[in-house]
């Protein structure tokens, strides 16, 4: 979301003047889009901050001037404090506001501002649309907010409550990035299936009836959605990966624990089983679908039974990949105030045991692919000279040698290695085919 929100911040400013450059030395402007979700996000801000007044200094010696802004949800959070604890900043804003960013630096000129506004559905309407080319993968923001309230989460405090924007609005925007050479796009939303946006006739569509609409759309050629929640995995959304072949098969559909009696403690709304359930009826629809998701260890309360119980659910599903994280106390939020805090290296223990089994299930994962050949979108250059960096429509990263040609193309790769978080293949051509028969 910060990636595409980054994005939009920089199409707002083009209309300024403004372009992106490499370096923030010498720079008329930077901003620092933070992320608020764990306490160690929070705390690299301000030390990151202090790093960047290098620039903001060097530049005024040398007679000029650079705005230093701070956005995101620690913006969002923090608001004046940052002015405060950082006498450098002239601008903070959070997410719900950057459409606002001409009148905001124009006033940061004369005076400090923190803009905090929460007019989501104004911001969607003010953005300019995406002229420039999104790349051959892009994001595209559906839905934000969230009005779930798990106990332990700062999102629905700093994104504020859930909003749909349109599904005009939405096929709109899809139909600018495919026309830019966009192949892929990723729905974007904190709770993207809880989409329930409104067509033209004033009726709610949902997140399942809105992908079938973009799969119209021609030239478009793979769907994906991020991020899910297993209470909004609708009858419809389960089917729309049987039948849209454009959905590609991977879902990255968050847990967070295994243990019943931790779910209701998060305020989670299902249980270990029906979220196991869901998956069942995906793999019914879809059997090659690749599950994804979040953990949090030692949430207040979890007991060595409840975290067993985490691995036990990593064990039925065999993830293609998993986050997981140390629960992180956030302020605000009702789980910091509740009894049963687990040790730290209890916590540690726990995340280690449980990467190093998602780690197993990745490489398994991974392994299983070796030998096949797979539709491949080429998205950027590769680390290695003369190699390409695509994905598979298991959302596997695969480094391929080939010509930049094939950039923004989707191609048939045999996969000939497997890695813990990659895959290497080579481009399967006619040329290929007739010498090896
Ligand atoms: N909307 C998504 C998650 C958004 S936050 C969902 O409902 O699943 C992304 C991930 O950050 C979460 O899935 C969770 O695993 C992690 N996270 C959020 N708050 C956290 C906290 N206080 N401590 C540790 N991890 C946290
Ligand atoms: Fe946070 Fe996701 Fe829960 Fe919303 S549904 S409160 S974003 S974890």
């Amino acid at each position: 979301m910060n990636v595409y929100d980054t994005r939009k911040m920089a199409d707002v400013l083009a209309g300024l003047g403004y372009e992106p450059v490499e370096t923030p030395e010498g720079a008329d402007m930077m901003i620092l889009n933070t992320c608020h979700i764990r306490e160690k996000a929070t705390d690299k801000v301000f030390s990151e901050l202090g790093r960047l007044r290098e620039h903001k200094i060097a530049k005024e010696k040398a007679g000029g001037k650079m705005i230093m802004a701070v956005a995101g949800c620690v913006a969002q959070a923090e608001g004046d404090f940052i002015l405060k604890r950082a006498p450098d900043v002239d601008l903070v804003f959070g997410p719900g506001s950057y459409h606002e960013l001409p009148e905001m630096i124009l006033k940061a000129g004369g005076e400090r501002v923190v803009n905090t506004d929460f007019p989501v559905e104004d911001k969607f309407d003010a953005l300019p649309g995406q002229h420039k080319s999104q790349g051959p993968a892009a994001f595209l923001s559906v839905q934000e907010g969230c009005d779930k309230f798990c106990t332990f989460c700062v999102v629905p405090y700093t994104r504020g409550a859930e909003y749909s924007r349109p599904v005009q609005a939405v096929l709109d925007e899809a139909k600018m990035m495919v026309d830019g050479g966009t192949k892929e796009i990723t729905l974007l939303g904190q709770n993207v299936n809880a989409y329930h946006g409104e067509n033209d006739k004033g009726q709610t569509t949902s997140l399942g009836a809105l992908i079938a609409l973009l799969a119209d759309i021609n030239g478009l050629e793979r769907i994906r959605y991020t991020t899910s929640h297993p209470k909004d995995m609708d009858e419809e959304l389960i089917d729309a990966h049987g039948s849209i072949h454009k959905l590609m098969p991977y879902l990255h559909l968050p847990v967070q624990a295994g243990s019943d009696k931790v779910l209701k403690a998060m305020n989670r709304k299902h249980t270990a089983e029906s979220y196991l359930d869901i998956i069942s009826a995906l793999r019914k629809v879809r059997p090659d679908i690749a599950m994804s998701s979040d953990f949090i260890v030692g949430f207040p309360g979890e007991s060595e039974e409840d975290f067993e119980a985490t691995m036990e659910v990593v064990r039925k599903v065999e993830y293609q990949s998993a986050y997981s994280f140390k629960y992180s106390a956030r302020p605000g939020t009702p789980a910091a105030n509740m009894a049963g805090l687990v040790r730290e290296d209890i916590k540690a223990e726990r995340l280690e045991r449980l990467q190093k089994l998602i780690n197993e299930q990745q490489l398994a994962f991974n392994r299983k692919t070796v030998g096949l050949t797979l539709p491949v979108l080429f998205e950027r250059k590769g680390k290695n000279d003369g190699q390409l960096q695509a994905r598979t429509p298991y959302n596997q990263s695969i480094n391929v040698p080939a010509n930049e040609r094939l950039l923004g193309e989707i191609v048939g790769v045999k996969v000939t290695e497997a890695f813990g978080n990659s895959l290497a293949g080579e481009v399967v051509t006619e040329e290929m085919t007739l010498k090896s028969a």
